[in-house]
């Protein structure tokens, strides 16, 4: 029986995710993940890793709720198994706060963590420049792990692996029959979207094994999450900004800002510094399209474009990416041998 090629470009955690899902749910598929990167090379793998997420404005609730509360299910249920070590995904409790009392006191996603409620005013009193503030217990999942993880899994599921550059997409066209792009910020290039942008992002990862609980200020631009290996302290968030060097004065705006918030992190050495650029969009693009090439219509299915949310909506996107997936095996000619 002839079985449908499909190509993932993207090793990022929103690229192996969707492998994993396809692989995994679609065995009349071959799969093969085709990216420049891999970890622990790629945007994903510095990322604090903590879910949380920002809320797109385009996409309405309910879809947004969707996939949120997938990524968690899923990733709770690691949580609770033995691969939990093996993942690096772990449970962690801490704060959102805020300088002034927000609109929306309760973000959607507060249904799906664990134990959300608002800050009493003697909890507050510990970030005197703050007036609200949210306590809960989310999920950490840290993606030096995770995705070597994702990747076995995926390798276990059938899936193989090419590292390289896809320069147009005329090249996979020869090969595959589906494509799934997952490239994040080099769909910029790839498929000339020109609404995604980078969103600079400089972190610290210090040793402060005596922290246990995050602090986050709520516009996500300062923050402490402690972690199994360090803790990450950050950040910055630049948009447009493409420069991946180190910048002097990021690191000590963020020692200073979140000294302030956890004077003990003073005592703390700084293990090593890293610059990532989240895939800024004003809302993931997660759709299927025909793409002409070579004069043939080649289905596409795109996944990209989490911004500064990509860990936390990773499963759930990826799900609504197979049905897609689903979706252009129905419409095939070739599905007759499907
Ligand atoms: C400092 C910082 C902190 C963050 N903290 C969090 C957090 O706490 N929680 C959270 O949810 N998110 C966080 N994020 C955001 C998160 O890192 C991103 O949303 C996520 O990593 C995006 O994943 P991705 O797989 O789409 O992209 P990437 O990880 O960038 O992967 C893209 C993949 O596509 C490949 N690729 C691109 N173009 C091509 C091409 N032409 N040919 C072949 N391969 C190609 C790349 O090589 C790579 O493998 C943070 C980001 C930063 C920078």
């Amino acid at each position: 029986m002839k079985r449908a090629r499909v190509v993932v470009v993207g090793a990022g955690v929103v690229g192996l995710s969707t492998a994993v899902c396809i692989a995994e749910t679609l065995p009349l598929c071959s799969v093969t993940v085709v990216a420049e990167k891999f970890s622990p090379d790629t945007t994903s793998d510095g990322a604090a890793g903590i879910l949380i997420s920002e809320f797109f404005p385009d996409i309405p609730l309910a879809r947004q709720r969707q996939w949120f509360k997938d990524s968690f299910d899923h990733l709770f249920a690691i949580v609770q198994s033995e691969s939990s070590p093996e993942a690096g995904v772990m449970l962690s409790s801490g704060c959102q706060i805020f300088p002034e009392v927000p609109a929306d006191t309760k973000p959607y996603w507060s249904d799906f963590v664990i134990g959300f409620r608002l800050m009493t005013d003697r909890e507050l009193k510990r970030f005197p420049n703050h007036k609200f503030g949210q306590a809960f217990t989310t999920i950490k999942c840290e993606c030096s792990s995770y995705l070597l993880w994702l990747e076995k899994r995926f390798r276990k599921a059938g899936g193989l692996v090419q590292q390289r550059k896809v320069n147009s997409l005329e090249e996979l066209s020869i090969s595959y029959d589906i494509i799934v792009n997952c490239s994040g910020l080099g769909s910029k290039s790839l498929v000339g979207d020109a609404e995604v942008y980078p969103v600079r992002g400089q972190v610290l990862k210090m040793e402060a094994p005596w922290l246990h609980h995050f602090v986050r200020v709520a516009d996500g631009k300062t923050y402490i999450y402690p972690g199994i290996r360090s803790v990450t302290v950050g950040g910055t968030r630049q948009d447009g900004d493409w420069r991946l060097q180190l910048d002097e004065g990021d690191t000590e705006s963020v020692l200073q800002r979140c000294t302030r918030l956890e004077p003990s992190l003073s005592q703390a050495k700084v293990l090593c510094e890293w610059v990532g650029l989240r895939p800024g969009r004003r809302s993931p693009r997660v759709e299927r399209e025909l793409v002409q090439l070579r004069g043939c219509r080649v289905p596409m299915v795109h996944n990209y474009g989490h911004g500064g949310s990509g860990i936390t909506l990773s499963w759930g996107t990826a799900l609504e990416a197979v049905g897609l997936v689903r979706q252009c095996l129905h419409e095939m000619p070739l599905k007759s041998n499907l």
